[in-house]
Parts: structure tokens; C-alpha cells; sequence
């Protein structure tokens, strides 16, 4: 549809580009401005009526209506007028005027009168950037059934959108929105946010189209690859021998074994080029050595900003820090990014830039180790290809327990013993340092007890610049790890046996999960301890219960709106008003199946 430049200026002050998204504003309360000759009990309705009389008090004002549609009389009460109001109320002017008129034994009283301009409509109030009028009179403008259906939005889902803005009398009894209402603004929601999706996602032609059999590969593995990494790789195999440049996300739990899907892939890819980006030099250098012993017929480099400039072009697989960002690059026809969550979008697509030879690009492979709801997933699909890796290699050990204060000493025995046992134990504190609207201990509190009753204590955080070296003592010669939940996502700590996360309800469970995963990565039995000041929660006793990464996601969206968590922690990061990802599943198959993605 067209829009004037002042229309379209509206649009960008809602934020909003399109008038489904305008639907979807919706308004918040309505004023009936029709004129009834009946009075609506704890209903504000509209008098056509002429002042009889005016009384200024010190703090308020009465005025004396003649209701001419009621036949009767009713008494208004202005509280704290402001000066206009004064204007507004003259004796044996007749106007309209608004409010929820109150009878008692024959006596009316309206309190609040507002004056009205025109009567006969019901009039929808909003609250958004734009003033409710003007708000108003754009939605009659471009809110029609005609400029909807152009969007492909279906007559019925357009019927119950378009009841919301202009409703009728039926619609107005109704106390709740009925099923079909909100079934239609969940659609809409959806429609609009995945063809916007879909909108943006750019298809260009491909450096390479060839992937090579990764069976001699995998004969060659000390194990065997589990289903999960086998369809991952075969998903990838197949954006390979496309002409289209592949995006695709491949999403595993910690410890689903994602680094052989990443070697898999550059294997594929060979005689081509590969680059792998990751987020850390710990995490760049583990890569490093892990390809060295997969792929031991490639020429593998490594770039941090700790490795001398070299000619790149030699290598097949380069493999680095952002500081591949600042390096010339060889072109490359496949690209990949570990822990992509801990990039600027901006990053990956610099890298993506890099490599790429005009209009041709990159496959370009994205690994993320946090697990999202199947119904996230779906959505997402819409711009770009997800593969799930939803079991890990071995099923890890760890036992997972809600700790109180009066557990404490028999914590202490605990972790003497495990590191009598040459193994680790990371505390994870909820600030680093104290605070008085707290009930928990910060690090700078609770440092000086361990440091004086163990040894091999390291201490880290966010914001330490150290903490990389700090980490890599620690998994040499550490006992005891004290640090924030920002420690370090991918790193392997073989000897990690034990975490005890303290305040453990403050956080998300994906955050609990992500820390819990750092335990056992090897096999040996973990634990993890949820010490916490609540004598009860049921949202830490399920988890305890719930190993894999998507069941955690899902369990995360059942008490997404249980007090459990603190404000100001992101829990689902959900964009949208009406859609809840528990419960809209078939919603999002049906949009995807209409708009034909
Ligand atoms: P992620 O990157 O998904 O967190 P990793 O790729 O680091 O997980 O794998 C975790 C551990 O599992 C590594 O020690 C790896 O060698 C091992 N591993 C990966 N795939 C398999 C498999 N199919 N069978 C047994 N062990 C595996
Ligand atoms: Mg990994």
C-alpha cells in the first residue's frame, strides 16, 4: 500500500513498517462515545446535557448536568481542576460529556466529567509513541480489509484484526478476548515477523560446489559418530553441493560433539579452503590441536594476536581468533564461526566479507551451544537453516542437588575429597563484590575463606583481564576456581568434577545448564550443587532432573513468567507480545506452511 510522507513518518515513530505490524497495536481500552438512554452500570457512558450550574470550591468543582438522554439529573465533581477545565464547564452550554455515572436513592453523580466533541462512535484508546487521536486517525487511514488482504493475510485472521480497532457492540460485551481474536494476533505476529525474515535472507552464488565423501574420514575417528552429528554433517554435505551459498546454524548441547561436525565439514571442503573463527584463544587453540589430530593430512594455521603475520594462502584450514579480522585473508569457500553467540553480527558478516570474491560467496556455518525451543528453531528456519544436534556422545554423569545453608559443612567434606581426588571445583558466585541489597555472598566476600582453607584457589571474572592466563593455571594447577557465571564457554576443564552455583534461583536455566555442562566433560562423575536462600523451587527441582540442553529450553519457557527469577534477567528473549512458544507450535507450522517457507 502507499503511505504519504506523513504516514510513512508515523510508521517509523511507532516503529513499525508495515500494517500488520499497525494491527498489531492494539489499543489498550475503548471509550464508548455513543449515546444510550439507559444508564450502564460501572460503565462510562456519554450525557448530551446543559449545565445548570457551577460551584468552585477551594479543591474542587461541582457542576450541575441536565442529562437530556437519561431525562435526568446528575452532579459532576471535577477534583483538582486544572485551569482549562474551568473553560470547559460554563452554565447552559450543551455538550457531550464522558464518565461513569454513579445512582443512588435518584441520586446521579459522575465524577471527572470529561468533555467530549463528537458523539456516535466507539472510540479505541492507545498507548504508543503517537498520541491516542492521532493514533486513531491513522489506523482509520490505513486499517482497512483492503490493505491487509494485500498482504496475504487471510479474510478471517483480517475480520479479527480489523474487530479489534473498530469494534462492535458484541465485541464490547465480551470481557476477554476470545480464542479466535488471539489466535489471530498470534498468526499475525508470527506472519509478519517470518516474512520479514524470510525478506531478508539474500541467496548468492557459491565459491565452490563440491563436497567430498566424509566416510574415509570417519573410518579413520578412534569412536564413532553419533546419529545426531552424522545428520548435522550430512545437512551440511548437502548446502555444499549447492550452487547457492549456504547459512546454516547448527545448535548442540556443551558436549555434543560439535568440534567433529566442524572438522567434518573443512574436510569436505577440501582441497578447498576453510576458516574457523571462535571467541577465545583457549577456544581457538583447543581447535587447533584437535584438527591437528583429526585432520592430519591438512595444512592447518592459527591465528590469535599472539601469532606472527604470515602468507596464509598456504593453508587449507585456517583457524583463529577475531583476529582473523585484521589478517588478509586467502579466499575461502567455506566459513565457520564457534560459539557464534559471543560475536557481533557485524563480526560474522566482516569475516563472511573477507573471504568472499564479488557477488560470489562462502558457505557460511554458524555453531551455537545454546539449545533453543523446537518452536524457536522453526521460526528462525525462516532465514536461515538450523540443524539440531539433540544428543550427546556419552551420556555424562553428574549428579545435581539444591543446596541450603545447612548443607554447607557437608559441601566442605565434599569438595576436600574430590580434590584429594586430583580433582577440580569452580564456585560460581553471583557478584564480585559485596552489596548491600544482597543476601548472598560476593567474591571479594568469600574468597579470603577459601584462600585460607585451601590451596590452588584462582579467582576470575567478566571483567578481569587476566582471566584467560588465570584459566589456563587453573586447569595446570588448580584446586578451587572462584568466579562469576562469565567464565569462559567452550573451555575443557578434564579435571572439573564439581560446581556449586550460589543464589542458583537468580539465574535462567540455560545459564545453570551452560555452567553444569562445564563438569565431566571427560567422563568422570559431576556434580553440581544449586546452593541457594529459597526453602523451595520448583523450577531448580526440575531442573535437576533435566540433562539435555532442549528439554532446559523448554523447561525455561514454562516458568518464564514464575517469579522465580529476578527482574532484569533475560529469560527467553522473546520479541513477540502474543505468541508463546510453549503453546504455538501449530501456529508457526501453519504461518510457515502459508508463506511457503
Ligand atoms: P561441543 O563443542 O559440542 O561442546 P565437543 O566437540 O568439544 O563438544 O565434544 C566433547 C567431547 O566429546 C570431546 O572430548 C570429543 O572428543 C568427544 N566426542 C565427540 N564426538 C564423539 C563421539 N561420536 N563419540 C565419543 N566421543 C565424542
Ligand atoms: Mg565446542
Amino acid at each position: 500500500m502507499h503511505l504519504t510522507k506523513e504516514q510513512e513518518a508515523k510508521f517509523k515513530k511507532l516503529g513499525i513498517s508495515s500494517v500488520i505490524e499497525l494491527a498489531l497495536q492494539v489499543p489498550h481500552s475503548y471509550e464508548d462515545y455513543r449515546i444510550h438512554e439507559k444508564l450502564l452500570p460501572q460503565k462510562a457512558q456519554l450525557i448530551d446535557a446543559t449545565i445548570e450550574s457551577v460551584y468552585k470550591a477551594p479543591n474542587s468543582i461541582q457542576i450541575t448536568f441536565f442529562a437530556h438522554n437519561l431525562g435526568h439529573t446528575v452532579q459532576g465533581v471535577l477534583f483538582r481542576p486544572k485551569p482549562y477545565m474551568l473553560h470547559q464547564f460554563q452554565v447552559g452550554a450543551r455538550d457531550y460529556y464522558y464518565g461513569i455515572i454513579d445512582c443512588k436513592q435518584g441520586h446521579c453523580s459522575m465524577s471527572m466529567p470529561k468533555k467530549v466533541s463528537k458523539a456516535g462512535a466507539i472510540v479505541p484508546k492507545y498507548k504508543t509513541a503517537l498520541r491516542s487521536d492521532v493514533m486513531q486517525r491513522l489506523v482509520q487511514n490505513c486499517l482497512t480489509r483492503e490493505n491487509l488482504l494485500v498482504e496475504k493475510l487471510s479474510e478471517d485472521v483480517v475480520a479479527e484484526l480489523l474487530k479489534l480497532h473498530f469494534p462492535n457492540d458484541e465485541f464490547l460485551q465480551g470481557k476477554e478476548m476470545s480464542e479466535k481474536t488471539l489466535w489471530a494476533l498470534k498468526y499475525a505476529e508470527l506472519f509478519s515477523y517470518m516474512k520479514m525474515l524470510a525478506g531478508k535472507r539474500r541467496y548468492f552464488k557459491a565459491l565452490s560446489s563440491q563436497a567430498k565423501e566424509y566416510a574415509p574420514w570417519s573410518r579413520t575417528l578412534p569412536f564413532t559418530l553419533t546419529d545426531a552429528q552424522i545428520k548435522a554433517i550430512e545437512d551440511i554435505r548437502q548446502d555444499m553441493h549447492k550452487d547457492v551459498a549456504a547459512k546454516r546454524m547448527v545448535v548442540g548441547d556443551v558436549g555434543s560433539g560439535k568440534t567433529m561436525v566442524i572438522l567434518a565439514a573443512a574436510y569436505m571442503n577440501m582441497p578447498n579452503r576453510s576458516v574457523l573463527m571462535a571467541p577465545t584463544t583457549i577456544l581457538a587453540n583447543q581447535l587447533f590441536e584437535e584438527a591437528h589430530k583429526y585432520l592430519p593430512r591438512a595444512k592447518i594455521a592459527l591465528v590469535t594476536n599472539k601469532t606472527k603475520k604470515t602468507d596464509l594462502s598456504q593453508y587449507d584450514f585456517i583457524i583463529g581468533t577475531h583476529a582473523l579480522l585484521y589478517r588478509e585473508l586467502p579466499q575461502a569457500s567455506l566459513i565457520m564461526v564457534d560459539e557464534q553467540h559471543r560475536f557481533g553480527t557485524a563480526q560474522r558478516n566482516m569475516l563472511e566479507k573477507l573471504v568472499a570474491q564479488q557477488e560470489l560467496k562462502p558457505h557460511f556455518i554458524q555453531f551455537s551451544a545454546t539449545p533453543i525451543p523446537r518452536t524457536q528453531a522453526m521460526i528462525e528456519s525462516a532465514h536461515i537453516d538450523v540443524s539440531l544436534i539433540t544428543t550427546t556422545p556419552f551420556s555424562k554423569d553428574i549428579d545435581s542437588k539444591v543446596i541450603h545453608k545447612n548443607d554447607f559443612k557437608s559441601l566442605l567434606l565434599h569438595v576436600k575429597a574430590e580434590i584429594a581426588k586430583n580433582n577440580q571445583v569452580l564456585l560460581v558466585y553471583p557478584l564480585v563484590e559485596q552489596s548491600e541489597a544482597f543476601d548472598y555472598q560476593s567474591i571479594d566476600e568469600a574468597r579470603g575463606y577459601w584462600e585460607k582453607n585451601f590451596g590452588n584457589v584462582y579467582v576470575t571474572h567478566g571483567k578481569d583481564k587476566d582471566k584467560e592466563r588465570v584459566l589456563l593455571d587453573f586447569r595446570e594447577y588448580g584446586d578451587i576456581l572462584i568466579a562469576t557465571t562469565v567464565v569462559e564457554v567452550g573451555i575443557s576443564l578434564p579435571r572439573l568434577s564439581t560446581v556449586v552455583i550460589v543464589g542458583a534461583e537468580r539465574l535462567g536455566l540455560s545459564t545453570l545448564h551452560q555452567l553444569r555442562g562445564r563438569v565431566s566433560r571427560t567422563g568422570l562423575k559431576g556434580y553440581c550443587y544449586l546452593y541457594t536462600n529459597k526453602s523451595k523451587s520448583e523450577r531448580l527441582d526440575e531442573f535437576i532432573y533435566t540433562k539435555s540442553g532442549f528439554d532446559i529450553a523448554n523447561l525455561d519457557l514454562k516458568f518464564r513468567k514464575s517469579g522465580d527469577l529476578l527482574k532484569g534477567i533475560s529469560q527467553s528473549g522473546s520479541q513477540f507480545k502474543w505468541v508463546d512458544f510453549a503453546e504455538d507450535e501449530n501456529i508457526v507450522k501453519e504461518v510457515k506452511k502459508d508463506l511457503g517457507i
